[in-house]
């Protein structure tokens, strides 16, 4: 390859989005930023900015690119600032772009991110709210465009790792039994039930082994993110819901397993930390230094397993419940999911409302057939409607 990689990082702000630039940062000739996109933390995303000199920054309004473009000026920068979506999605698809990482939460990220699969990028997928929404058009459009992509979340990216080359002939062709799927239990794995109705919004974020945005550490702790997750592994590895069984293990050391035919089980292993799934996919196939210690095995000394129990966490038990039903059911379980997490975390509803209006909200609409991207925000926008009329219902 001649000369760095370009970089584009959706979401740099954020908790992936760092974490990439720290990835990044360790391997100068190897890549180098192209475009670094924000949203409210304008400051950061300045001080991102004079220490990796991308050649775009955007940012959501006029007024925050003008303020952002002036402060760069003032420091000898020719960043251009761009704005609002199309400015995503001109940074996602720009020609001069090699790698996109998509880290870009909820459905906000989907037109950037298939901006960048729809060019043909290297995309790393980090945004997996785009792909549950729209999982048909997006693989569609993979395979249509030749865009190579690889999975960020560090479960999927376990199995990636733990998958043969060759997976894409089929999970059962290649002596595929099942996906183990793995997940902490966050940290209401052991709270009595009874006391989930007073738990903090503060208190679902602090979960005990990731430290991650606060929309996935509540989708973590409600076990959301696993079901997310399981609709994800079912468009990345064109898998069923059946193949894939999700395991608790509160170590996460174990980032996912495949369990062959042949009775062999293949794990990934890892201290908990995004660098090593980012740098795997950003050098993949090669193998890069993440800054990541080394997994110390004497200090965890112990590995368990749990079946996850699903009165405990509903949210599992509704994700699997749409990622059978297929269709338009995903999106509207993401939107009502976001809007649920939004409304818990600005105190407007108890954490175990988050399952029940997600629930309800489903059930208020048929499952439809989605055949284009105007068809999944339609989905997307009526999820949201119907939510925020729960909200009033209730009295939120
Ligand atoms: P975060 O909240 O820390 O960062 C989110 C980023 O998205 C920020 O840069 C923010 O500026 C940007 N953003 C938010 N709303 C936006 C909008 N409306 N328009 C444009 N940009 C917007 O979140 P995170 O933890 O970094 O997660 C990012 C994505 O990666 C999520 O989809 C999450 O599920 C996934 N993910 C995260 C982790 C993790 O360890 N943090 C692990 C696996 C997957
Ligand atoms: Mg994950």
């Amino acid at each position: 390859m001649s000369g760095p990689q370009l970089i584009t990082i959706l979401g740099a702000t954020g908790s992936i989005g760092l974490s990439t630039l720290d990835v990044i940062a360790r391997h100068p000739d190897r890549y180098q930023v192209f475009a670094l996109t924000g949203f409210s933390r304008t400051r950061e995303l300045l001080a991102l900015c004079l220490r990796h000199t991308p050649r775009f920054a955007v940012l959501p309004t006029q007024d925050a690119a003008r303020k952002l473009q002036d402060d760069l000026a003032a420091a000898g920068l020719d960043t251009r600032v761009l704005v609002g979506e199309r400015g995503l999605c001109e940074v996602a698809s720009h020609p001069q772009v090699d790698t996109v990482m998509a880290a870009i939460v909820g459905a906000a990220g989907l037109r950037p991110t298939l901006a960048a699969v729809e060019s043909g990028k290297k995309v790393l997928l980090a945004n997996k709210e785009a792909l549950v929404m729209s999982g048909a058009l997006f693989m569609q459009a993979v395979r249509q465009s030749g865009a190579v992509l690889l999975p960020i979340d560090s479960e999927h990216n376990a199995i990636f790792q733990c998958l043969p080359v060759d997976y894409a002939r089929g999970l059962e062709s290649v002596g595929v039994r099942r996906i183990l799927l793995t997940a902490s239990g966050g940290p209401f794995r052991e709270t009595p039930l009874a006391e989930l109705h007073d738990v903090s919004p503060e208190q679902a974020c602090a979960h005990p082994n990731w430290s991650m945005g606060r929309k996935i550490s509540v989708d973590s702790a409600s076990m959301m993110n696993k079901g997310l997750e399981l609709i994800e592994a079912c468009w990345l590895f064109d898998a069923r819901p059946d193949q894939i069984e999700v395991v608790i293990h509160p170590q996460s050391v174990i980032h996912s397993m495949v369990d062959y035919v042949d009775g062999s089980v293949v794990a990934q292993l890892g201290n908990p930390d995004m660098r090593t799934p980012i740098a795997h996919a950003l050098a993949w196939p090669d193998r890069i230094a993440s800054g990541v210690a080394p997994l110390d095995l004497f200090s965890i000394a112990r590995l368990d397993f749990q079946a996850p129990d699903e009165d405990r966490f509903p949210c599992l038990r509704l994700a699997r419940l749409a990622a059978q039903a297929g269709n338009s059911a995903p999106a509207m379980l993401n939107a009502a999911n976001e809007v649920a997490v939004a409304a818990f975390l600005d105190r407007r509803i108890r954490y175990p409302e988050i399952a029940s209006m997600i629930d309800e909200v489903l059930s208020l609409e048929p499952v439809v057939e989605v055949k284009d991207l105007a068809a999944v925000f339609e989905v997307d926008a009526k999820a949201r409607v119907l939510a925020e009329q729960w909200l009033s219902r209730n009295g939120r």
